[in-house]
């Protein structure tokens, strides 16, 4: 069970105990240590003896004059589906599972994943649901922007999503905060104004901001996050 393929493969080979949709049978936390080993034994279950630490080392728990916990190149490394699920807080299958980890400045958490930075509510729905429709936006059916509750997602339409926000009473329009005058559908115009060989000039003129703004959005200094 400690192999990444076993882990990965929770989708086809559900064990009875998993309950919860999207529910990791470790519960989402790094496969680490098995209680189950004695210290002084290959926490990877080898069985291999491992070798006494000469200094502390904290980044891989290693205690001074201690045995270490795993033999080289044992340790399990957690894979990225791994270290997602790990910032989500799975609670019972009617909660919000908050996301514990970064945020952006709109409040949705967000999480590099394959080399790229994406909403974490989205990785979450393209783990359990497949990959997004085209065309299709992430819903939260609660209202909660840090909720990555498979069962409180949904595919929709960008419609269906600002119904969403205006039941839940965060319309986009009016008041928004700071810096984040451009809504997500603004700057994603941008960017395909750009590939379609438009200057930052006449973006910059057409959605009344600065050259820099537009700058900063194509080179995805900001609103990296936003898919495009
Ligand atoms: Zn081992
Ligand atoms: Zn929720």
């Amino acid at each position: 069970m400690s192999s990444p393929s076993a882990i990965m493969g929770v989708h086809e080979n559900a064990p009875a105990t998993q309950t919860r949709p999207g529910a990791w049978p470790n519960g989402g936390k790094s496969v680490d240590t098995k209680q189950d080993i004695p210290l002084g034994l290959c926490q990877c279950g080898c069985g291999r003896k491992t070798t006494i630490s000469p200094f502390n080392d904290r980044k891989w728990g290693a205690v001074k004059g201690e045995p270490r916990r795993f033999v080289q190149g044992h340790r399990h490394v957690p894979s990225e589906r791994e270290r997602l699920w790990a910032r989500v807080d799975q609670r019972k299958a009617d909660e919000c599972w908050l996301w514990t980890g970064a945020k952006t400045a709109h409040g949705y958490g967000y999480f590099r994943f394959d080399g790229r930075l994406r909403h974490s509510h989205l990785l979450v729905a393209e783990e359990v649901y497949g990959s997004r429709p085209e065309e299709m936006e992430t819903r939260h059916l609660c209202g909660v922007k840090l909720c990555c509750n498979p069962a409180h997602l949904a595919w929709g339409t960008r419609s269906d999503n600002e119904r969403d926000k205006i039941r839940h009473g965060r319309s986009n329009r009016g008041s928004r905060q700071g810096q984040a005058k451009l809504v997500d559908e603004q700057v994603r115009a941008i960017r395909r104004g750009r590939v379609a060989g438009e200057t930052n000039e006449s973006l910059a003129r057409e959605f009344g901001v600065s050259g820099q703004t537009v700058c900063d959005i194509i080179k995805r200094r900001t609103w990296a996050w936003l898919d495009d």
